[in-house]
C-alpha cells in the first residue's frame, strides 16, 4: 500500500526517504521522530507458578482489576472533562471488558489448568480474545480488539506495578511513531506534546482518527512496517494533505514542504476569513455547505468553519459504546449537547445505521455471514421499532429548539421508506406541528434506480457516496485487499447521481459520502444537479471557497 523512495544523490545514512501513507486527521508539522514500539510483543513464554499459589494468583488478579476498573473511573471523568463526554465512554466500555463474566472465568481457568502467574494468564487469555476480534474483516471488530489489547496492557502492568504511561515520557513536540495508538494512548497526546503522529495500522474510523482529528493532529495511518523503516531521532516533514512523510530531507525538499506548508496556511486562513459567507458559484448558485458530525467537538470545529447548518449527524457514535439502548432522555440531552451551536440552522439527523461494521452490544452479536448485505439501518429499526421510536420522542422533545430534518439510511427499497414516513406520522398525529422533513440516504443502487418510487416519501435525498461506491463496486469499504475496485469518483458513481436527478428534477439532492469533500470533483458533482454538500467540519471552509471559483459549463440545473 505505501511506497518508499530512495533518492541517490546523498550519504547513506542521511538519504531521505518519502513514504506514502492514509490521511487519518490533516494538516503539516516537522520535527524529529519518535519510535514508540507496540504496546503488546508477542506473547513471551509463560512465567509459570505451583500449585500453591493458585489462589494467591487469582487474589493478585482481582485487586489488579479492582484498581484497573477505579483508573478508567478516573480517566473517563478527565477525558470528560478535558474533551468530550462522548469520547469518555470508551473508558466504559474497558470497565465492561473487564467485568465480563466468560472473560474472568477463561482467566481463573488458565491460571488453573496451565499453572501460571496471574500475568501470563491476562497476556494469553487476552491476546487470544484479541486476535478473534483482529481476524474479523470489520472495522468495529477490529477497534474492539485495539480496546482489548488496551485493557490487557493496563492489567498487565498493574500486576507488574507499573504505574508510569509510557507515553507521558514522549519527548516534547516529537513526531510520535508507532504501529497503532490505543484508546487511551491518545489521551496523552495533547497537541503541547505531539506534533503529528505515524502509524501503521487505524483506519479512519478508529478511535485514534477520532481523538487525532478533534486535538487537531496530524496523523497518517497505512504505513507498512513503519518501526522497521523509519529511523529514530531522524527529522521528517508531515504533508497529512497529501498523506506524505519525508525522512531525512535534504534543502530542496524542506524548501518545498515549506512552501506547501505556508500555502496551506494562507489558504486556511484566508478561506476562515470567508467561512461564513454563502458559497456562490460564478453563475450566481447558492451550495449549501455543511458538516458531517458525530460529537459536540464535531460541532464547534462545523461552526468554526462556517458551515451552513449539520447535513449529516452519525448519531450512532453515542450508541455504539454503550452496553443498553439510551432512553429518549438521554437521547434529548446528547443531541442537544451535539447540536447546540447551529440553532437556527437546518440539522439533519440521520437515523440510527447500526449493523454491518457498526454492531451494537445491546443487540447481540448478530452471525451473519455477509454483514455488510444483512441486517443495517433501516433494516434493524423494522425490526426494532422501538430503537426508532425513542429517537422520534427525542425529535419531538427537541422540535422547538432546532430545526431538524432526518435521513433514512440504507434504504433499498419504497417499503423501508413508508415504515419510517408511518412511523413519523404515528408519532407526529394530534401534535400541534409538522413532522420534520424526511430525507432518504442513496447509498445503494437499488435506491439510486428506484429514486421515482421512492420519492413520494420523502423531501429530499442524500448521495452516501461511501456506502454507494461499496455496493455498486462490491468492494468492501473497509478491506484494503479490494482498495482498487473502491472507486467513488468513478464515472459510475456519477452516472447514477445524474440518473437520480433527471428521474425526479425537483428532488433536492445532496452528497454527504466522503467525495463531496474533494474538492477535484465539486463541479462535476454540481453539474449533476447536486446543490448541497456535506463533509468533514475541518474542510467546510476550504470546501465553500472552492465552490467560489466553480463556473459550471452547462446549463446550470435548479
Ligand atoms: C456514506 O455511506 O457515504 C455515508 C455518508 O454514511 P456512512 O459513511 O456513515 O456509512
Ligand atoms: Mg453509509
Amino acid at each position: 500500500m505505501s511506497k518508499l523512495t530512495h533518492t541517490s544523490s546523498e550519504p547513506e545514512q542521511h538519504q531521505p526517504l518519502i513514504v506514502q501513507g492514509t490521511t487519518i486527521s490533516p494538516g503539516f508539522a516537522h520535527g524529529v521522530l519518535h519510535l514508540q514500539p507496540g504496546s503488546l510483543g508477542p506473547i513471551d513464554a509463560p512465567e509459570h507458578n505451583s500449585e500453591h499459589n493458585v489462589e494467591e494468583e487469582f487474589h493478585r488478579l482481582d485487586q489488579a482489576t479492582a484498581k484497573i476498573s477505579d483508573d478508567l473511573m478516573l480517566l473517563a471523568g478527565r477525558v470528560e472533562k478535558e474533551i468530550d463526554a462522548h469520547l469518555a465512554e470508551v473508558f466504559g466500555v474497558h470497565r465492561q471488558i473487564l467485568e465480563d463474566s466468560a472473560l474472568r472465568e477463561e482467566l481463573r481457568k488458565e491460571i488453573v489448568e496451565n499453572l501460571v502467574t496471574a500475568g501470563s494468564a491476562v497476556k494469553s487469555v487476552f491476546l487470544r480474545w484479541e486476535t478473534r476480534f483482529l481476524l474479523m474483516e470489520s472495522a468495529m471488530a477490529r477497534e474492539k480488539g485495539d480496546d482489548l489489547r488496551d485493557v490487557s496492557l493496563r492489567l498487565r502492568n498493574a500486576l507488574a506495578g507499573i504505574t508510569v504511561h509510557p507515553l507521558e515520557a514522549i519527548p516534547e513536540d516529537c513526531i510520535l511513531v508507532t504501529p497503532r495508538l490505543l484508546p487511551s494512548d491518545t489521551v496523552f497526546l495533547g497537541r503541547r506534546k505531539t506534533a503529528a503522529v505515524l502509524l501503521e495500522f487505524g483506519t479512519t474510523g478508529s478511535h485514534a482518527a477520532l481523538f487525532a482529528r478533534q486535538m487537531g493532529i496530524p496523523c497518517i495511518s497505512g504505513i507498512a512496517h513503519i518501526m522497521s523503516r523509519l529511523p529514530e531521532a531522524a527529522g521528517a516533514l508531515v504533508n497529512a494533505q497529501k498523506a506524505v512523510v519525508t525522512v531525512n530531507p535534504n534543502r530542496a525538499m524542506q524548501a518545498v514542504f515549506s512552501k506547501q506548508e505556508k500555502d496551506y496556511s494562507r489558504m486556511l486562513r484566508s478561506a476562515k476569513a470567508n467561512a461564513t459567507k454563502r458559497a456562490i458559484t460564478q453563475d450566481g448558485i447558492t451550495i449549501h455547505v455543511k458538516a458531517n458530525v458525530g460529537c459536540a467537538q464535531d460541532s464547534l470545529t462545523a461552526q468554526d468553519n462556517g458551515a451552513d447548518g449539520i447535513g449529516l449527524y452519525r448519531l450512532e457514535q453515542f450508541y455504539i459504546g454503550r452496553s443498553n439502548p439510551p432512553c429518549s432522555e438521554e437521547l434529548v440531552t446528547e443531541i442537544r449537547h451535539t447540536l447546540t451551536p447551529f440553532k437556527g440552522k437546518p440539522v439533519c439527523l440521520r437515523l440510527l445505521d447500526v449493523g454491518s461494521d457498526k454492531p451494537l452490544p445491546f443487540i447481540g452479536f448478530m452471525a451473519e455471514t455477509n454483514p455488510a448485505l444483512g441486517r443495517r439501518g433501516v433494516r434493524l429499526m423494522r425490526e426494532y421499532p422501538e430503537l426508532l421510536n425513542t429517537q422520534l420522542q427525542a425529535v419531538i422533545a427537541l422540535r422547538e429548539e432546532f430545526e431538524i430534518e432526518l435521513l433514512v439510511p440504507m434504504v433499498t427499497l419504497p417499503q423501508d421508506l413508508r415504515f419510517i414516513r408511518e412511523a413519523l406520522t404515528k408519532q407526529f398525529a394530534g401534535l400541534n406541528f409538522a413532522a420534520p422533513k424526511l430525507g432518504a440516504m442513496i447509498e445503494t443502487p437499488a435506491a439510486a434506480l428506484s429514486a421515482r418510487l421512492l420519492s413520494p416519501y420523502v423531501d429530499f435525498m442524500s448521495f452516501g457516496t461511501n456506502d454507494l461506491t461499496q455496493y455498486t463496486f462490491a468492494a468492501d469499504r473497509e478491506n484494503a485487499a479490494v482498495e482498487g475496485y473502491f472507486k467513488d469518483s468513478s464515472e459510475v458513481i456519477f452516472r447514477l447521481i445524474t440518473m437520480v436527478h433527471s428521474d425526479v428534477p425537483s428532488m433536492p439532492l445532496s452528497v454527504c459520502g466522503e467525495l463531496a469533500g474533494r474538492k477535484a470533483h465539486t463541479a462535476k458533482l454540481l453539474q449533476c444537479g447536486v446543490r448541497s454538500l456535506s463533509v468533514a467540519a475541518p474542510l467546510v471552509a476550504l470546501l465553500k471557497e472552492a465552490i467560489r471559483g466553480v463556473k459550471l459549463d452547462n446549463k446550470p440545473m435548479g
